[in-house]
């Protein structure tokens, strides 16, 4: 049989464009929370008295302080699940360029408290506050939803209360010596806020192929006579080789503005028991989200987190008793991530002008934070110091001559 007028191949349907993952709104899940649709926000008021509920991590319910009245979580439980990073950050590019401005909108934004009237601002990257004037907590209900951002995966929900975290950051500071009597007294001087901060974690699966140098030890005598001894030299073999990885949740810290060395410090984080995201677990604490996107936090932090590991999976592969790492060439297979939200409590003391940050991990409870050294503290122990060396030298003395 033959076919004169061949068909064209037919087209080729184009793949459904992946939609970032939008987790339904808590709100259909008898969700208390109080949506101020022309500001954009979110309070949970108690049913009960009108003041607020707040996420409570001793109890892991929605409890009020006002008149004890306490509610289960509606949040949805599950997984996190994590999405590839080109195409999520494609389809946010595209976005962005459909969007009113055809660039990102300025995050600040003034909200007016439905409580008391008062005008608050939500400056930079924060997305949950309180009011100044009545204290009434307040998340904006902008942004979880907004086509230029991207969403928040999940949330590691508080489980260090308050009382909790003030036992840790106590005994972190009065173990610390030299530090300044009005830094150990910072209830008086310091803020205490419990902080939902930004994270990306990023899964990968990588193939790389390298080439390198395989060192083997071998030993020598050499000299003569007295000089007679055995040296290690290594003989170098040219090797080359290809490695597989399996990366699983490396941890990315998505704001700026605080001491990176002491966030990235506050690991281990328990990422896999992170829940879907819920508004509830913010509720009564602040929170932020990204300053820098997936793309920037895999290309400025985890790419290296990456390489490292690979060159130390190529050493293993290269074996012998040296190894030399020439070119190294790596392809992903697979690059997915999520954005989390992991909790802290973040004390900030101000200190003849300065401002000194101690974080506390909120799941682990994990203490890490720059302090204060005392000048006079110090100087009196140097004082003490020489003292005592200077009674030695004298008893030292004295029992000789004797
Ligand atoms: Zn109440
Ligand atoms: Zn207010």
């Amino acid at each position: 049989m033959t076919d004169d007028q061949p068909q064209p191949p037919p087209l080729p349907t184009p793949p459904p464009l992946p939609q970032p993952a939008r987790l339904p709104d808590p709100g259909a899940l008898r969700d208390p929370a109080q949506i101020q649709r022309s500001e954009q926000t979110r309070t949970y008021p108690c049913p009960q008295c009108g003041a607020n509920l707040f996420y409570d991590p001793g109890h892991q319910r929605l409890a009020c302080r006002a008149c004890g009245h306490t509610e289960p979580l509606t949040a949805p439980q599950g997984t996190v699940t994590k999405r590839d990073l080109g195409t999520a950050m494609h389809d946010l590019a595209q976005r962005i360029a459909a969007g009113e401005h055809g660039r990102p909108r300025s995050l600040t934004r003034e909200v007016v408290c439905q409580n008391c009237g008062g005008r608050t601002s939500f400056e930079g990257t924060l997305t949950a506050t309180k009011c100044p004037y009545c204290a009434t907590p307040i998340q904006r209900n902008d942004l979880q939803q907004a086509p230029e951002r991207l969403p928040i995966d999940g949330v590691l929900p508080f489980q260090v209360d308050e009382s909790a975290a003030h036992r840790a950051v106590n005994e972190w500071i009065n173990s610390r010596w030299f530090a300044p009597r009005e830094f150990k007294t910072y209830r008086e001087v310091g803020s205490f806020t419990s902080i939902y901060l930004s994270y990306f974690t990023y899964d990968a699966q990588t193939v790389t192929d390298y080439t390198g140098q395989r060192g083997e030890h071998y030993t020598v005598v050499v000299g003569e006579g007295e000089n007679r001894h055995t040296e290690t030299r290594t003989n170098w073999w040219p090797v080359s080789g290809r490695v597989a990885n399996d990366f699983r949740d490396v941890l990315e810290p998505a704001n700026t503005g605080l001491d990176h060395k002491k966030v990235v410090a506050l690991e281990p984080w328990p990422i896999p028991s992170a829940q879907p995201y819920s508004p509830q677990y913010i509720a009564g604490h602040l929170s932020r989200t990204y300053d820098e996107d997936a793309q920037q936090r895999f290309e400025d932090g985890a790419r290296g987190q990456m390489d490292d590991e690979i060159r130390s999976t190529i050493r293993q592969d290269i074996g012998g008793d040296e190894q030399r790492v020439g070119q190294v060439s790596t392809s992903f297979r697979t690059l997915t991530f999520a954005q989390l939200l992991l909790p802290v409590w973040l004390l900030t003391v101000t200190f003849e002008g300065r401002p000194f940050q101690v974080f506390i991990n909120g799941v682990t409870g994990e203490v890490q934070g720059r302090r204060p050294w005392s000048k006079v503290k110090i100087a009196c122990a140097v004082l003490l110091a020489i003292i005592v060396v200077v009674i030695v030298v004298l008893v030292v003395k004295m029992t000789k001559g004797g």
